[in-house]
């Protein structure tokens, strides 16, 4: 592989082309390992940035994509439909709580929640009220589009580095009890401060459901969420909820939500929807909504992206549907759930940990100083793990195929950095 020209002239995510973080030449995956092309084996600690849920290489997700691959690939969604894109609708009307029925697909996470934010100004709008605020959470994350960084954690996001351009939404104080901790109701008082302040500006709440991800790896109480759609309806505001990491099982359930009995009013999901193999998301709304949008001047729902239903996505996400009704997930997650339950208190001992916190198939550590990517990575290869940490976290979210011994292997690997001082940055 040719590494020089990568460095040179590839842009890889959130790394600087003055000083480039090493990047390691991927030759084939399989299952929960990764095979690198100088040689190293690593068991996978990451499911690519929480997708590749069922694992690499998996024999029914291929035959998908061949099948599909020898039909159609592509074809525009505008006038035209497919089985694929149908079957999938089917099953994600069919999965998701509640009365959640009208699905918008469109190409990843991001654009999904831009979707979202659009349908509720286009509902206001509609309804011929003057709404254009959105409440959201701090320490959140919805993806690196301009609507959905205004809602991202201002400081994580760097709001500061695009004034001018990011609308200015309102933050709430996030919630400090953890999901296995007692609730505590003074938890809720600034987003209720927040929310009757303006309640007449705001067009919907968006955040994440139970596991704050890329903004921090809070774990929060499920309290604090049922609280949340009390509020949005007494006042008649709208809740969208971003799966687009917990969803598919992740957490233990189905959906994040579900451990709070909540059904948002609009539903984003992504990533693990293909079981990893390409992009594609979806924006799922009541009919009420889509009524309600579609109803108003405009006369539809303004949005229409070129790979729309992409089919040999959809054909792809469809077999990754099947595999999850067949339920194994549900034992395979509270497993992971229980072994971190084991192994990552003991981290507690180690003077450089702050706190460890687990849900379903994440297991979180977080360090009291900031990693030093370049000699962590380092390390973990060495150990022949994929674990990518950000600053003080330490994060792992491994497929749901993973066995014992390759949890034991990612935590071990941790184990071993936290005693070599030169994987932290102070
Ligand atoms: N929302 C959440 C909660 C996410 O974790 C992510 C991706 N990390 C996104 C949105 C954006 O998804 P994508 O990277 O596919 O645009």
């Amino acid at each position: 592989m040719d590494l020089e020209f990568d460095r040179n002239h590839i842009w890889h995510p959130y790394t600087s082309t003055l000083n480039p973080l090493t990047c390691y030449p991927v030759s084939s995956a399989a299952g929960v390992e990764i095979k690198l092309e100088t040689g190293e084996t690593l068991i996978d600690g990451m499911s690519s940035w929480w997708s590749t849920i069922h694992g690499y290489n998996h024999p029914h997700l291929n035959q998908a994509a061949h099948q599909q691959i020898d039909s159609v690939s592509h074809v525009m969604f505008g006038g035209i439909t497919h089985k694929p894109a149908i079957d999938l609708c089917k099953k994600l009307v069919a999965m998701t709580p509640g009365d959640l029925d009208k699905v918008f697909l469109a190409d990843s996470g991001s654009v999904a929640v831009e979707v979202s934010l659009k349908m509720a100004l286009q509902y206001w709008h509609a309804k011929g009220e003057k709404r254009s605020k959105f409440l959201t959470l701090r320490d959140g994350y919805h993806g690196d589009t301009f609507a959905a960084m205004s809602v991202t954690d201002p400081d994580n996001s760097m709001h500061s580095l695009y004034k001018g351009f990011l609308p200015e939404h309102i933050f709430a104080q996030s919630p400090n009890t953890g999901f296995w901790q007692e609730w505590n109701e003074r938890d809720l008082d600034d987003f209720k401060l927040k929310l009757t302040e303006h309640k007449t500006e705001i067009a919907a709440v968006i955040l994440e459901p139970i596991v704050q991800g890329a903004g921090g790896m809070r774990i929060y109480h499920p309290e604090f969420l049922k609280g949340v759609r009390q509020l949005c309806n007494e006042h008649g505001i709208l809740l969208i909820l971003d799966e687009i990491a917990t969803g598919f099982g992740r957490t233990g359930k189905m959906f994040a939500c579900e451990h709070a009995n909540v059904v948002p009013d609009i539903l984003c999901v992504g990533k693990a929807l293909t079981g990893g193999y390409m992009t594609l998301s979806a924006t799922i709304t009541s009919k009420k909504v889509a009524d309600t949008v579609c109803g108003g001047d405009a006369g539809c729902f303004m949005h229409g992206p070129t790979f729309m239903a992409n089919p040999l996505a959809c054909a792809v996400a469809n077999a990754s549907m099947e595999l999850l009704a067949q339920g194994d997930w549900k034992q395979q997650t509270h497993a992971i759930e229980q072994q971190f339950s084991l192994l990552l208190p003991e981290l507690l001992k180690h003077e450089l940990i702050e706190d460890v916190r687990w849900l379903g198939a994440i297991g979180v550590v977080q360090s009291t100083a900031p990693v030093d990517m370049e000699k962590i990575q380092q390390h973990f290869v060495e150990q022949g793990v994929w674990i990518r940490p950000f600053g003080k976290l330490i994060y792992m979210m491994p497929p749901f195929i993973s066995q014992p011994k390759h949890i034991e292997t990612l935590v071990n690997a941790i184990t071993t950095a936290l005693e070599s001082e030169e994987c932290f940055s102070e």
